[in-house]
């Protein structure tokens, strides 16, 4: 039988939220082929099953429609921005951008999701993320620790505040980092930051 692998996609970072164009779900649907299901996820991205071989010719085909791919499984999750109603520059696409570029597809101990919203509204509940920025006027604040699942919920805690646009994204992938080399195992990110203290992920990130 013929291996396969299984592969994330996603709308990119754009105004409006995860659109998608009519002759990107036909792409998807003719590249994944007729015998596929195609998974909604929680996290925005879309998951499909694809031959292993033609991982990425069928990754090519997807980009040149605007589509993005990423590895499924124990990684971070491609950003999961809000609709940035305030528009692109109020809300910080470009930054939501480039920190989506810098983040999606990182190996971890466990499946990471990264949240943003582009004002205090939070629409797209980034302190229900492991990790959450939040664009406050021209700074950014950043939360660690959401857990959403389970009995045992809790919400993110403020970890920087203020940080300009250039120091956002170096402070996002060192908790990352941080987190990579230092996790039990397949410790989950809420746990790990209870553990490890707020106050040491504030020295990583600040
Ligand atoms: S977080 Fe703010 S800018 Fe983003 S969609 Fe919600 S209200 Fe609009």
């Amino acid at each position: 039988m013929e291996e396969t692998t299984k592969i994330a996609i996603s709308a990119g970072i754009q105004v409006g939220g995860s659109l998608f164009t009519p002759e990107q779900f036909a792409k998807i649907g003719s590249v994944v082929g007729t015998d596929a299901t195609i998974e909604m996820t929680p996290f925005k991205q879309l998951y499909a099953d694809v031959p292993l071989e033609r991982r990425e010719v069928i990754k090519d085909e997807l980009e040149r429609y605007g589509l993005e791919v990423y590895p499924a499984g124990f990684v971070t999750k491609s950003l999961i921005a809000c609709n940035f109603c305030k528009g692109a520059e109020e809300a910080g696409l470009d930054t939501a951008s480039a920190l989506n570029s810098a983040i999606a597809g990182i190996e971890t101990p466990t499946p990471l999701k990264i949240g943003y919203a582009g004002c205090a509204l939070g629409t797209s509940e980034p302190l229900l993320k492991d990790i959450g920025v939040i664009k406050m006027r021209n700074t950014f604040d950043i939360y660690v620790g959401g857990e959403p699942k389970g009995l045992k919920t809790s919400f993110a805690k403020l970890v920087v505040s203020g940080l300009s646009e250039d120091r956002l994204i170096p402070a996002v992938i060192a908790l990352i980092h941080f987190y990579k080399a230092n996790a039990k195992g397949k410790e989950k990110f809420s746990k790990f930051v209870d553990r490890v203290s707020l106050e040491q992920l504030r020295q990583i990130a600040g």
